[in-house]
């Protein structure tokens, strides 16, 4: 568990007992927040965490998504019976699927396939629990400190991040990118949903708040939040063009797209250390970025028929 400034504090959530896969992060207060809540199979990490952290069982007020794919918010029907006046908020689009998650899971479990159990499910949240978050909407923390939610779609459509505005804080989730075991900031582009054009706009929009720190999902603070917002534009802005371009050149080719993004945006940098490389590939991340760059191509063009 680190402790940094404006009392925030990141741990891990030991995503399938890998050190720095995903982490968590608690902002302290009257009404402590939990930002996102990693995967079903770390529920027990993170409630220990919460407790280790000061957090009693009927002191957490917020479980904060920023968006719903089960690496984010699979603990959080656990997280909510654990801590029963804690209210789940989340993107308008992502509640159905705390609801009634049985959809999210089939679909997740379809995509990763035998390394789903080491994901785990999701634990149904009645609705009662949940508050639909608005873009601009506060969350209280405590006199003079909230979290504004600030809708960042790309990565999803429901993606959303938070800035502490007191302190200028900005939690990232996955809009601006990844950065694992010392490697450089690297997209994040998985289906069924990324689209490169919101992604951008969300990055403009990141930007534009001028964050004193930022944090990202996977995993930690960043060392200087304009750069590594200009690096995460500058990838998905290349990678999505080659996406494009190879899908009209080579329509439903994987190898002709694999070549065509690692050629705009070579992924070398972001994979420089073996440590970089063992959490990239754990989870079939860099795959899955294939896959979603195809998925928005396809997408794309049954538009324009
Ligand atoms: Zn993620």
């Amino acid at each position: 568990m680190d402790r940094h400034p404006g009392g925030i504090i990141q741990f891990d959530t030991l995503l399938a007992g890998i050190t720095g896969m995903t982490g968590v992060h608690v902002v302290p207060g009257d009404q402590p927040a939990v930002i996102d809540c990693g995967t079903q199979t770390s529920a027990v990490t993170v409630v220990d965490a919460l407790a280790a952290a000061g957090i009693a069982p009927d002191d957490l007020a917020w479980i904060v998504l920023t968006h719903v794919h089960l690496d984010h918010c699979g603990a959080a029907g656990d997280l909510a019976r654990a801590f029963p006046r804690a209210t789940v908020v989340v993107h308008p689009r992502g509640a159905p699927h705390l609801v009634d998650p049985a959809r999210l899971v089939a679909g997740t479990h379809a995509l990763f396939g035998r390394l789903s159990p080491a994901i785990g499910g999701l634990a149904a949240i009645p609705a009662e629990r949940i508050r639909e978050a608005a873009d601009g909407d506060l969350v209280a923390i405590s006199p003079g400190r909230a979290l504004r939610v600030v809708w960042t779609p790309g990565h999803a459509r429901h993606h959303m991040s938070l800035l502490d505005e007191a302190e200028g804080i900005v939690f990232a989730g996955d809009a601006v990118g990844v950065q694992l075991g010392g490697g450089e900031m690297y997209p994040s582009i998985p289906p069924p949903e990324y689209d490169v054009d919101a992604a951008l706009a969300s990055l403009d929009v990141l930007e534009g708040l001028r964050p004193a720190r930022l944090y990202v999902s996977h995993f930690g603070p960043v060392a200087d939040p304009a750069e590594a917002i200009d690096l995460g534009r500058r990838a998905q802005a290349a990678m999505g063009d080659a996406a494009r371009r190879a899908h009209r050149e080579a329509p439903g080719d994987p190898g002709a797209l694999q070549v065509a993004v690692d050629a705009a945006w070579p992924p070398a940098e972001a994979l420089r250390t073996p440590d970089a490389l063992l959490r990239w590939t754990a989870f079939n991340w860099l795959d899955n970025n294939l896959l979603g760059l195809q998925g928005m191509a396809e997408r794309e063009e049954r538009q324009r028929a």
